[in-house]
């Protein structure tokens, strides 16, 4: 299996001024603030957490539609942080985003034709016919008809608007796609259609996707592996099927312990009115683990020590140190065969 995306040591740290983000005056707010990531081809990794958690900045980041503040980010093998915007604009065409909101995504004034051409002239891979025959053809994979080229996004649904916007970000053959909440804008009885339609675009295309999201019981459905994000950090990181069964951070616990509606909107809010207090600012995450002062299970340590992420069971780890506690407690296997008086090993 090959890497796909990477990031090292990633932050991104904005200032908070009067007016909105820059990045010279006002507080800094902490939205990535050290996180290790790799995505290997083929897979499709959720990045899950409450709104405000920074989720959508690394998203954006591992494409470096955000400049890293420190740290790494690679894709396919290339440092994409210190490419120049030449350099850059040839690896993006291997990368693409889908946003939220299509209606937003699509220029209101440009044809659907066009919409669909403009990947493939920014990035030299077609013109003039070629491009019209790929236009044509992507509209078909994505359950459109061809006809449509003439057509303005104002004339659409919700859901064909997020169709086009999907062939628009396909069109190319990217290997790396990352779609940021690419449900919450649809009414519920379309989102299984285009969750279909990711999956469909995956076989075809081989594609590997980041998808960002708050809905668990839509990441249940597409996801090989789990990230969950807490102010700026990745706190638990598991396969899919281990994260629902045994999740190991209280967090991910509170977050799934949640009863699951088809509402977001509603789910998000009991979620919140699960866990003590307020999501804290990320210009000023708590001391310790940043989770302290909504978890449930805080002991003393918590309040000082900043857990790194720990092994607890085969592709899983959590950034909690009651893992550390139960790692500690357990005689590794050379310590119980009595041939080593070596430490328990900790991931950190
Ligand atoms: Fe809770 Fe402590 Fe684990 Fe943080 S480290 S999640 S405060 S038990």
């Amino acid at each position: 299996m090959s890497t796909v995306s990477e990031a090292l040591g990633l932050k991104v740290h904005f200032r908070l001024s009067q007016g909105g983000w820059n990045r010279r005056s006002g507080p800094v707010i902490r939205a990535v603030d050290g996180i290790d990531l790799t995505i290997e081809a083929g897979e499709t990794v959720a990045l899950v957490g409450e709104s405000g958690c920074g989720k959508s900045t690394l998203g954006r980041a591992l494409l470096r539609l955000e400049e890293p503040s420190a740290g790494v980010v690679r894709f396919e093998g290339h440092d994409l942080t210190g490419l120049s915007p030449e350099l850059l604009r040839r690896q993006r065409a291997g990368m693409r985003m889908v946003f939220q909101d299509p209606y937003a995504s699509l220029n209101p004034r440009m044809r659907i034709g066009e919409a669909l051409a403009e990947p493939l002239r920014v990035h030299g891979l077609a013109t003039g016919r070629a491009a019209r025959h790929a236009v044509a053809e992507i509209l078909e994979v994505v359950g459109l008809d061809p006809a449509v080229v003439a057509r303005y996004p104002h004339e659409f649904s919700g859901g064909q608007r997020q169709r086009i916007a999907i062939a628009r970000a396909v069109i190319g053959r990217p290997r790396f796609v990352v779609a940021d909440e690419p449900l919450s804008a649809l009414d519920i009885s379309v989102q299984a259609q285009i969750l279909d339609l990711f999956a469909d675009l995956k076989a075809r295309f081989a594609l590997t996707y980041l998808f960002v999201s708050h809905d668990l019981a839509v990441v249940r459905h597409v996801a090989d592996r789990v990230a969950v994000m807490y102010l700026g950090r990745i706190v638990e990181l598991a396969e899919a099927e281990t994260l629902f069964m045994r999740p190991a951070h209280p967090y991910t616990q509170a977050l799934l312990g949640a009863v699951p509606t088809p509402d977001p909107a509603r789910e998000r809010a009991r979620v919140v009115a699960r866990l003590p207090g307020e999501l804290p600012s990320p210009a000023a995450p708590p001391a310790g683990c940043r989770f302290h002062p909504r978890c449930p299970l805080v002991m003393p340590v918590c309040r000082t020590d900043d857990p790194a992420l720990l092994h607890v069971d085969a592709g899983q780890t959590a950034a909690c140190w009651l893992h550390r506690r139960a790692e500690a407690a357990a005689p590794s296997s050379l310590e119980r065969l009595g041939l080593s008086h070596a430490h328990p090993h900790h991931q950190s």
